[in-house]
C-alpha cells in the first residue's frame, strides 16, 4: 500500500483526500491518501520519510509551500519562478516539485468543458485580486499565455508590488504588470479589463464585503472566482448581469488530475474526482 497525502496546517476541511481515493479505487491502485496536518518544524522528519519511500507523493498547501522549497532536489522552471510547490514526488530517495496550481488554472481558463471559462488571454487586459500563493500561479499562467496588462490589487499593498516586481524582473516577459493601490480606480481599470480574477478568500463567506462595486460588471467581462465550495456572491452577481463567470471548482480537480499523474503515471480519472468532489462539498 502506497502513501499520499496533503501537507498542510488546520487543513481538516480538505476535499483532496476525498478526490484521490476515490481515483486509487477507480484505478485499481493500492494507495491512501491522507491528511498531514504538521507545523513548520516537523518538515524536516516528514520529508526524510519521503526520500525513505514511506510516502510516496504529496501535495502541499498553506503554509509550507515556498517553506517546502529547501528540501526538495529537482523542480520545475515553473517552482523556480513561482518559488511554490504544491505538488512533491519521491523516487530513488530524491524529491521533485512541481506546481499544479498553474495547470489547473490555465486549462480551467481557456478550456471548453462544463465549468471551464472558454477564455483566451493573448493580448487581453486582466484584473488580478490577491497577491498571495494562488495569485502567483495564476499571473505565471497569464504571462505565459500573453495576457497584454496584468493589474494586480490587494489589501496588503507591500505583498503586491513585490509579487510585481518579482515577475516583471524575469525574462521574456512582454506582459505589463501592475499594482493599483487606490481603491478609487478599481473600477476604472474593471471596466476596461476583459478578465477579472478573484485569487483572494474574500467571497467564501456570504457576509464577506464585496471586492468592488458590481456595478462595474460588464457584459464582456470574464470572471474567474477561485474560490471553489459553492457559487460566490461574485460569480451570482457576474453571472445575473450577463457576464460569463466559473469559480476554482474545475481548477481543484484539473489540479489534482496533474498532481495524480505525476504520482502514478496513470491519467487521473477526472470525472471519477468530480463526483467526489461534490458529493462531499455539499455535506
Ligand atoms: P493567500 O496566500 O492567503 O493570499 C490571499 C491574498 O489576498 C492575501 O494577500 C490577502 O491579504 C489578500 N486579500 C484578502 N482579502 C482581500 C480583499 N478583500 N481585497 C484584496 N486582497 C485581499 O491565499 P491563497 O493560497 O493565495 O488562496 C486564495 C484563494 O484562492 C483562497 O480562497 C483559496 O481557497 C483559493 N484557491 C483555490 C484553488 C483552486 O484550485 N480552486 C487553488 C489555490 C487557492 P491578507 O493576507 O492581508 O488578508
Amino acid at each position: 500500500m502506497k502513501t499520499y497525502g496533503l501537507l498542510g496546517k488546520n487543513i481538516s476541511y480538505s476535499l483532496s483526500p476525498f478526490m484521490h481515493n476515490a481515483a486509487f479505487k477507480a484505478r485499481n491502485l493500492k494507495a491512501e491518501y491522507r491528511i498531514f496536518n504538521l507545523p513548520e518544524n516537523a518538515l524536516g522528519s516528514f520529508f526524510e520519510d519521503m526520500r525513505k519511500g514511506t510516502i510516496s507523493g504529496c501535495n502541499v498547501t498553506i503554509p509550507h509551500k515556498e517553506s517546502a522549497l529547501k528540501f526538495i532536489d529537482k523542480c520545475d522552471d515553473l517552482v523556480r519562478n513561482i518559488k511554490a510547490v504544491n505538488t512533491i514526488t519521491s523516487k530513488d530517495d530524491k524529491l521533485f516539485g512541481y506546481n499544479t496550481d498553474c495547470q489547473g488554472f490555465i486549462e480551467t481558463l481557456i478550456g471548453k468543458n462544463p465549468g471551464d471559462l472558454n477564455f483566451k488571454s493573448d493580448g487581453k487586459d486582466v484584473f488580478v485580486f490577491g497577491a498571495g500563493g494562488a495569485a502567483k500561479a495564476v499571473i505565471y499562467g497569464l504571462i505565459n499565455s500573453g495576457a497584454k496588462r496584468i493589474i494586480i490589487a490587494d489589501i496588503d499593498e507591500a505583498r503586491a508590488e513585490r509579487l510585481a516586481q518579482a515577475v516583471t524582473e524575469k525574462e521574456n516577459v512582454s506582459s505589463v504588470i501592475a499594482v493599483v493601490k487606490d481603491k478609487a480606480k478599481y473600477e476604472e481599470f474593471i471596466s476596461k479589463a476583459d478578465l477579472l480574477v478573484n485569487a483572494t478568500p474574500c467571497g467564501m463567506k456570504e457576509s464577506d464585503p464585496p471586492l468592488f462595486d458590481y456595478r462595474y460588471i460588464h457584459e464582456k467581462l470574464y470572471i474567474f472566482d477561485l474560490i471553489y465550495t459553492s457559487l460566490t456572491p461574485l460569480t451570482k452577481e457576474a453571472t445575473s448581469r450577463g457576464a460569463k463567470a466559473v469559480n476554482g471548482l474545475n481548477m481543484l480537480l484539473y489540479q489534482a488530475g496533474a498532481a495524480f499523474k505525476i504520482w502514478t503515471g496513470v491519467k487521473a480519472p477526472l470525472e471519477v474526482m468530480r463526483g467526489a468532489l461534490l458529493e462531499n462539498i455539499k455535506k
